[in-house]
């Protein structure tokens, strides 16, 4: 058991420092893996928010009139220092997360990827110039919002650090960065990085905390020009209407019950690759999970068969031992997880495999695999947000797109099969911002992310997020003779 006193102790990241919170109190994050707490982290309320904005308001002149090249540099030397303390910061993720030691790798690196492709964005941001008579001269430019809010989930913190922050900074914003609660670390130790590395006082501040306690007096706070959220859809809401209230910019990065599609004629063993990757991947806890299968019947049976077996064979343990899945994230978690295993088994019948939990210390449950979901069933229909997959059979190419279709949400979408007119009608005709053809989470830094329907609106990642953190202002001159004097 860890006492009070071996905890190590992570602050607040404000105007290039870090200090606690103005009234002194600290919270505990705890491993999922034991259960145990193992840091305490400064527990940011309303007048750190304060100190926090106005930090960033005072960072904002000096910001955003430096050269767009030195702000490249400076973010390519943050993508630099990321990478060069990757263990580090994986094994942070992970103690705080959960998830498999090679997945926090892979996060780390994501993160400092994102730093480096908006370090080579920062001076590629033109303007356009508009052609009307010959009487004029029209061009656009593209200019920073000014002080930003990044409000940020639990299940990929390191990776949707990078992927909202970066593109905020690399288009001459300041930053105010609201981690969530359960796993609050590198968002610290990279703010405090960010300060090594040269980027001036208040440009990117670091202020972790609860989301009533923080991340709303984030949210509402006049001096905020613009907001980033990801995370569950009721909270979106919160946060879209408190923008909406101080007529703020906000894009919304929310939940998805994404379907992966299979066809008689995919690649089995590759299209059950991909499917495990799509569902058990951070045990399930991913905006863009696979969590519903779509698949033809003529090849269920096979498939089930195929991937039960590799289920089988699957490694759950703590994170640090690098398994294929670790726990879930929080108690919380668990019990939403473990509640939804009892609503499938009412539903759907006895898994085809899985459905306990796992009995030791940890929140762990198994991977689960549920045959026989109708689409209206509340485990086809809802984000369980664990490792728990719903198949639902289908006949002909229309019953397919009716169910892929037929949910709330449209974050992402994936199809198996080698009939690529078949696979590009479905992209055509799916409500999905990204489409995956013959593998799960294809695509990569560089192309646009972001959900149709309650999945969200507006776009992070590539060039677009370039859109979402900038304002287009129009200059049109008269310049024709009559207009001048002399
Ligand atoms: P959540 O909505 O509970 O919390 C997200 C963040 O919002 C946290 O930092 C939290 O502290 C903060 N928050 C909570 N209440 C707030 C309030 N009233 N005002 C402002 N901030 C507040 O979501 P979660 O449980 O942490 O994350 C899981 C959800 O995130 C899932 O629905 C998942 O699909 C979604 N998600 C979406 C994407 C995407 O890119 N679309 C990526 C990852 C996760």
């Amino acid at each position: 058991m860890v006492t009070q006193t071996d905890l190590s102790t992570y602050n607040l990241v404000i105007d290039g420092e870090a200090v606690a919170a103005e009234n002194g109190e600290y919270f505990e994050t705890v491993n999922p893996a034991t259960e145990d707490a193992f840091a305490r982290v400064a527990r940011a309320q309303k007048p750190d928010i304060d100190r926090a904005v106005s930090a960033a308001n005072s960072a904002f002149d000096e910001w955003s009139s430096m050269p767009p090249q030195g702000r490249g540099r400076l973010l390519s030397a943050l993508a630099e220092q990321i990478r060069a303390q990757q263990e580090s910061l994986a094994l942070l993720e992970t103690r705080d997360n959960g998830k498999p030691l090679s997945h926090g790798r892979a996060d780390v690196e994501t993160c400092a990827r994102y730093f480096e492709y908006y370090a080579g964005v920062a001076d590629k941001v033109h303007g356009d110039s508009i052609p009307l008579t010959d009487d004029y001269v029209d061009y656009t430019v593209r200019e920073p919002l000014g002080v930003t809010a990044q409000i940020i989930p639990w299940n990929l913190p390191t990776n949707i650090f990078g992927r909202s922050v970066a593109p905020a900074l690399a288009t001459g914003n300041t930053a105010v960065v609201k981690p969530a609660e359960q796993t609050p670390l590198t968002a610290v130790e990279i703010g405090k990085l960010a300060t090594e590395v040269g980027i001036p006082d208040g440009v990117l501040n670091v202020v972790p905390g609860f989301g009533g306690e923080a991340g709303a007096p984030l949210s509402e706070h006049p001096d905020i020009d613009g907001v980033s959220f990801t995370g569950s859809v009721p909270t979106g809401i919160e946060v879209g209407k408190a923008a909406v209230e101080n007529v703020t910019n906000v894009h919304l990065e929310l939940g998805g019950k994404s379907p992966n599609v299979v066809w008689p004629d995919a690649d089995i063993d590759s299209a059950v690759d991909s499917t495990m990757t799509g569902i058990f991947a951070n045990a399930g806890q991913v905006c863009s999970a696979g969590s519903r299968l779509i698949i033809h019947e003529d090849v269920k049976a096979e498939f089930l068969d195929v991937l039960t077996d590799r289920i089988e064979e699957m490694t759950v343990d703590s994170g640090e031992t690098d398994p294929d899945m670790g726990p879930l994230v929080s108690e919380e978690q668990f019990e939403k997880v473990t509640n939804y295993l009892e609503v499938g088994q009412t539903e759907a019948g006895e898994p085809v495999i899985g459905g306990e939990t796992l009995d030791r210390d940890g929140y762990f449950v198994e991977p689960t695999v549920f045959d026989g979901v109708d689409n209206d069933m509340r485990i086809a229909q809802e984000e369980i947000f664990g490792p728990v997959l719903s198949v639902i059979e289908f006949g002909t190419e229309a019953e397919a797109m009716e169910i892929a279709n037929n949910v709330e949400y449209g974050l992402v979408a994936g199809i198996h099969t080698q009939n690529m007119g078949r696979a590009h009608r479905f992209a055509r005709d799916v409500q999905a911002g990204q489409v995956y053809i013959n593998e799960w989470f294809a695509g990569g830094e560089e192309t646009p992310f972001g959900g149709f329907k309650k999945s969200g609106f507006g776009r992070e990642k590539g060039l677009a997020a370039v859109d979402a953190y900038t304002q287009v202002k129009n200059v049109c001159a008269n310049i024709s003779p009559t207009r001048e004097r002399g």
